[in-house]
């Protein structure tokens, strides 16, 4: 027997109808029953017609105002104008037809005063919006309950609105689901969620919330079924990711304990050098990494940190603790950049305790070790030599960006991976580290992107978190300005004030959203640069599509984006910086230009530096007091509170200006508010899932793809998630392998094909 839900369209409905439902990616009975309503019009209400955009494809409940029908003039034909009105503004409908007698039949329905549905995509006429041949249809008319257009049961009832297509109204989809669930029994629908746990939740069957989903006497009922849902998806996930933990938790992992106290050894020597004392949140945490390290189980842990709050100290002891035991650590960096001086800095920190094996290590009396980097842009020899430590077991510490995962790398010993700045390292990621040793190393993963809570919980659910809160003391703040681009006294001024921090011995960063300038477009053709993919070192949450100041959207006069090499240029010349050596860094460039633009900018022999976002994460140079960002607007606000996290690291004030010509009112506007408005990370994060999800949530998720997080909002569903972790905690430590709860080990089977990550892209 199949099951009811699996069956396919083309067996439930005639081949038309399967096929213009197959146009929303909707393939089996169980697709449809999960095709939800976008919202529910109230029946009693109409639609706000005047906030309909040109180009949408809308669905509408409005009142017939007049219609009228006259020949075409100038060819055969008739053509009926309706207007309809919700009340204040209008929308007219064209119906064109052969001869009046084919429009004869709208005409005796679309009379004034009749009020229903209707939907197709918003176009402009001679400056008015309208509708060309509209579907719709009519409240209160005889339905028969086999024509397609069965619906409006009761005038009363919430009238679910579902994401359509052409040729596919929502009143069709409806009809369609009011077929399938006229015969569906609770049993047709298996439900992943427990009985027990959804008792304990006091949630209905999940049939019953599918009635009530499609079929809602009232907005209440639709509500609770939602909840149902949320409630469902944050379920089946935390199950998933609570199997994950339960698996880890049983494989084995070579314990490396700390040396009992009092033995010499390089961690304790390290802690006798280091030049400041540790916060409380980095012993803390590094008393808990510790432990766990200890433990002949793989350590698998999130350590998130706000950018500054010392996060490489915490890995670094960590790391010695693994040498100490007689194991390597590794530490991945997301960009060659980052591999280099972090690199540098371990060096730097170890002093003498990094000089293992060479002639200044064995005039040390205790342990020593070596810092080894490994980059795909390495010469041959330098590589050779890299490898060889690694695999010898000379270097302690090898540092390299993430290829060194799946490169052909060999360690004597690999006890610790650190991958640092990475809050997408994901769940394949952590597979692939995890089958590349005997045993699984230990891992520590750290990212500076505060992830609120539940984010965490829902990305990295598999993950134990710990948080570094305090910045060390004694650092003085940073100011944030929005600067209005294109305006000459606030350029002036920026660049006199970049001067300003250089005279005074600091450094400044001037950041851009590219590389090369347009050739093509030099401004005047008004255009804003469609530029491609390789003029950028970092594309996610770049140019975020869903920003109304995209191009086609108004924005057809905006400058196009500034430039890395045409701001170098520039600055060279203006007189506020003469005599000031302006350094470059961007992706393209090879790693050992790369390496000493970084290294000119660090020693302050270039103390202004025109980049890419290369050096939005990790970079540290204390030293570095002001950063200007160009078309900041086009920066999330997770990607403009790195790049801040730049400055500001030493004891002088940190100075952000951020550039760009966004309008007061918009999102972008709203972002660059908030960012001049606090400097706390975790606000910022939360604010920014605000903003995103800002509109209708259920809208964004409508497209009818089956993603797996479709209705749960992280932020808002907080306590939901934190209920369905705990859920799902019990179910998995009552049943390991789910064989008690089969319908729930379908639904995490299913939904491993869906990917995760994708999920993290969009937020
Ligand atoms: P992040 O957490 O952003 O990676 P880093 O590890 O780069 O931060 O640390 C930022 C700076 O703070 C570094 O220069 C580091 O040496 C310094 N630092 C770290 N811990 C302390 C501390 N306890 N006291 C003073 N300075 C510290
Ligand atoms: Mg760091």
């Amino acid at each position: 027997m199949t099951d009811r839900v699996d069956e396919r369209l083309e067996r439930a409905f005639d081949k038309r109808t399967a096929t213009a439902l197959g146009k929303l990616g909707l393939k089996t009975v169980g697709d449809l029953l999960g095709h939800y309503p976008r919202r529910y019009a109230d029946p009693g209400a109409l639609s706000d017609i005047a906030a309909l955009e040109v180009g949408e494809h809308v669905t509408i409940l409005a009142r017939v105002e007049q219609a009228t029908v006259r020949p075409m003039r100038n060819r055969n034909g008739a053509l009926m104008e309706v207007v309809v009105t919700d009340g204040t503004s209008r929308l007219s409908l064209t119906f064109f037809g052969k001869h009046r007698g084919s429009l004869y039949n709208h005409e005796k329905r679309l009379v004034p005063g009749a009020k229903g549905l209707f939907t197709g995509t918003v176009g402009l006429y001679r400056g008015t919006r309208q509708l060309t041949h509209p579907d719709f249809t009519l409240m209160g008319e005889e339905s028969d309950l086999d024509s397609d257009e069965a619906l409006l049961e009761h005038a009363t009832k919430p009238i679910p609105i579902y994401p359509a297509a052409a040729g596919i109204p929502s009143w069709k989809i409806q009809g369609a689901l009011r077929v399938v669930l006229d015969t569906l029994a609770d049993a047709d629908v298996p439900d992943p969620v427990p009985d027990e746990v959804r008792e304990r939740q006091g949630l209905p069957v999940r049939a019953a919330a599918l009635r009530s989903l499609h079929r809602p006497a009232t907005l209440e009922e639709a509500y609770r079924a939602r909840h149902r849902m949320r409630f469902e998806e944050a379920f089946v996930l935390q199950a998933a990711l609570a199997q994950r933990r339960a698996r880890t938790a049983a494989e084995d992992a070579t314990a490396r304990p700390p040396l009992p106290a009092g033995q010499p050894g390089i961690l304790a020597d390290f802690d006798a050098s280091l030049p400041f004392t540790l916060t409380d949140g980095q012993r803390q945490v590094g008393d808990e990494v510790a432990a766990e390290l200890a433990r002949p189980r793989p350590m698998h842990r999130l350590l998130q940190g706000e950018v500054g709050s010392g996060k490489t100290v915490v890995a670094l002891r960590a790391m010695l603790q693994v040498v100490d035991a007689g194991g390597q650590a590794a530490l991945l960096a997301p960009t060659e950049v980052l591999a280099a001086q972090h690199a540098r800095t371990l060096r730097a920190l170890l002093g003498p305790l990094a000089d293992g094996g060479t002639l200044f290590g064995a005039e040390r009396t205790g342990a020593s070790t070596r810092v080894a980097l490994l980059t795909g842009s390495l010469g041959a020899k330098a590589r050779k030599e890299a490898l060889l430590q690694a695999a010898s077991g000379e270097a302690g510490i090898v540092v390299g960006t993430h290829a060194l995962l799946s490169e052909h790398v060999q360690f004597a010993d690999l006890g610790l991976v650190v991958v640092d700045e990475q809050h997408r390292f994901g769940v394949e990621q952590r597979d692939a580290l995890r089958a590349k040793g005997r045993v699984s190393p230990h891992l520590l993963v750290m990212t500076a992107t505060p992830i609120p809570r539940t984010v965490a919980m829902t990305v990295f659910g598999d993950l134990e978190t710990s948080s570094l809160t305090e910045v060390p003391a004694g650092r003085a703040g940073i100011t944030t300005v929005a600067v209005p681009a294109g305006n000459v006294r606030w350029t002036d001024r920026t660049w006199a004030r970049v001067r300003e921090e250089v005279d005074a011995g600091r450094r400044a960063y001037v950041v851009c959203a590219r590389i090369h300038p347009d050739d093509e477009n030099d401004g005047k053709s008004g255009q804003k640069t469609k530029a491609s993919a390789k003029d950028f070192d970092d594309l996610p949450e770049f140019l975020d599509p869903a920003d109304p100041a995209e191009p086609g959207a108004g924005a057809a006069d905006r400058p196009p984006l500034r430039a890395v090499l045409e701001v170098v240029e520039e600055l060279r010349t203006r007189p506020e910086l003469a005599g000031v050596e302006v350094g470059v860094l961007h992706g393209q460039m090879p790693s050992d230009q790369k390496d000493a633009a970084m290294a000119a900018f660090a020693s302050g022999a270039a103390p202004v530096l025109v980049s890419t976002t290369v050096v939005e994460v990790g970079v540290d140079v204390p030293e570095a007091t002001a950063m200007v960002i160009f078309d900041a607007d086009r920066f999330g606000i997770s990607q403009l509170h790195q790049l801040r996290g730049r400055v500001g690291r030493g004891s002088d004030p940190g100075l952000c200006l951020l550039v760009s010509d966004a309008e007061q009112g918009t999102p972008a506007y709203a972002r660059l508010e908030a960012m001049t408005q606090t400097t706390d990370g975790f606000k910022l994060a939360n604010l920014d899932l605000e903003l995103r999800s800002e509109g209708d949530v259920l809208g964004a998720a409508q497209s009818g793809r089956a993603s797996s997080l479709r209705l749960l909002r992280v932020v808002k569903d907080a306590g939901l998630i934190e209920e369905a972790r705990t859920a799902a905690a019990d179910v998995v430590a009552a049943s390991p392998d789910l064989t008690e709860f089969p319908q729930l080990a379908d639904a995490i089977r299913a939904q491993l094909d869906e990917d995760q990550e994708e999920f993290l892209e969009r937020t």
